[in-house]
């Protein structure tokens, strides 16, 4: 008998599933809506030209393969807080951040998980929107924090139930968790307003709520990374210590070379030295110090002026072909008479849209029309193009009818 016989089949990942349909199918209309990766208006993978100039830099730079320290690349972990926090970022500049190179925003949140399970020094229950990502229960879990839910999402609207999450905030028990997506939410699309925000920062700040922002899509809601760090920049400015998980996945389109940054404001300089001091025996077991490539590509963007300027354009280029594509989107549903109303497409903002499609319907439209998403009907905008919408909008309206 092997020693592994008893090991139970897990279930199989729900959004890597849709893949494995789509690859499967042999149909030339196929469309995948599944993965949040950006896509070019050929439906292709995107290497930003700002990454490619990077990387000449780079090679004509020929730098060693040396060890990262453990909390990683200076240089880079200073660019990246200053992105998220703003130049003027008053707890920056009195050298009162604590912060980390991590894998990715995934890796952040982890760090982030631990750090606050060691020594969050009140309950340790982390509340997340719902829906959230998927993968933030199992890392908050693993992470040995208590995961509960507070409520975001109104169905019947396809918008935000701010009654419900104002009135959730409100009756946690005083000094929890509290996670919030900094910008456009995944999976439904749906962010606050600006008027929101300061309501939810005052709301945090009557019951000490411990505000954890993931910002795993800074510059890809509205196409500008200042507008996108409204909510970070409104909490710290009322004085909230907040934690930060940043990745450049999507904004850099880095996916694969996992760089991201996760930060914690601390009171003074001392304080951050202590925190600083114990990110690095969180780190150091897991995977003793980050991966170069890629923390070397974001320094170099974000510290060189022309390539900044490149790769800001190039955020804007991806945000608004979205954008465009959520317009034509609703135009046709609308030119198509789709029973039902559609201007949530047209409001909710980043790479992804509640589109409201019940169960039953995205399983005919992966069956009839070959169009696969997720189960929820979360469309990843990214994987419409010209040439794909008309035939998406037709096999939508279809659907519904
Ligand atoms: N947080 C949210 C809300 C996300 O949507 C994602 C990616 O889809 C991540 C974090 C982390 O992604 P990565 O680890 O690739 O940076």
């Amino acid at each position: 008998l092997s020693i592994w016989s008893a090991v139970p089949a897990g279930p199989p990942d729900p959004i890597l599933g849709v893949t494995e349909a789509f690859k499967a199918d042999k149909d030339p209309r196929k469309i995948n809506l599944g993965v949040g990766a950006y896509r070019d208006e050929n439906g292709k993978p995107y290497v930003l030209n700002a990454v490619k100039k990077a990387e000449e830099i780079l090679v004509q730079q020929n730098p060693d393969k040396e060890y990262l320290p453990i909390t990683g690349l200076p240089e880079f972990t200073q660019a990246a807080a200053k992105l998220a926090y703003g130049a003027e970022s008053v707890p920056l500049n009195e050298s009162r951040v604590a912060v980390t190179q991590s894998i990715s925003g995934t890796g952040a949140l982890r760090i982030g998980g631990a750090f606050l399970g060691r020594f969050y020094p009140h309950t340790k229950t982390i509340y997340l929107p719902v829906p959230s990502w998927g993968n933030h229960t199992p890392i908050f879990r693993d992470s040995g924090l208590e995961v509960k839910g507070y409520r975001y999402f109104d169905k019947k609207t396809v918008g935000l139930d701010f009654a419900g999450l104002k009135e959730d905030l409100k009756n946690m028990p005083e000094k929890s968790i509290v996670l919030l997506h900094a910008c456009a939410h995944n999976p439904t699309g749906v962010d606050p307003t600006p008027e929101q925000w300061k309501e939810i920062s005052d709301i945090v700040k009557e019951k000490s709520l411990f505000p954890f922002f993931d910002m795993a899509y800074q510059g890809f809601a509205s196409g500008s990374t200042s507008r996108d760090a409204f909510a970070v920049r409104h909490f710290i400015s009322e004085g909230h210590q907040i934690a930060l998980s940043q990745s450049f996945a999507k904004n850099m389109g880095l996916y694969g070379e996992r760089v991201g940054a996760f930060s914690i404001i601390t009171a003074d300089p001392e304080e951050r030295a202590r925190v600083d001091s114990q990110l690095k025996i969180v780190i150091r077991p897991m995977y003793s110090n980050p991966p170069l490539h890629g923390a070397r590509i974001a320094s170099t963007i974000l510290r060189n002026d022309e390539l900044y300027g490149l790769w800001e354009s190039e955020v804007k280029h991806m945000a608004n072909r979205i954008i465009q594509m959520r317009d034509r989107l609703y135009a046709n549903l609308v030119d198509l008479k789709t029973p039902g109303e559609w201007s949530h497409i047209t409001k909710q903002i980043g790479m992804f849209s509640f589109t409201g499609l019940t169960q039953p319907q995205t399983k005919a439209l992966a069956e009839k029309a070959h169009i696969y998403m997720t189960a929820d009907g979360r469309i990843s905008m990214a994987g419409l193009n010209a040439k794909n919408i008309d035939y998406f909008s037709e096999s939508v309206s279809k659907a519904v009818k």
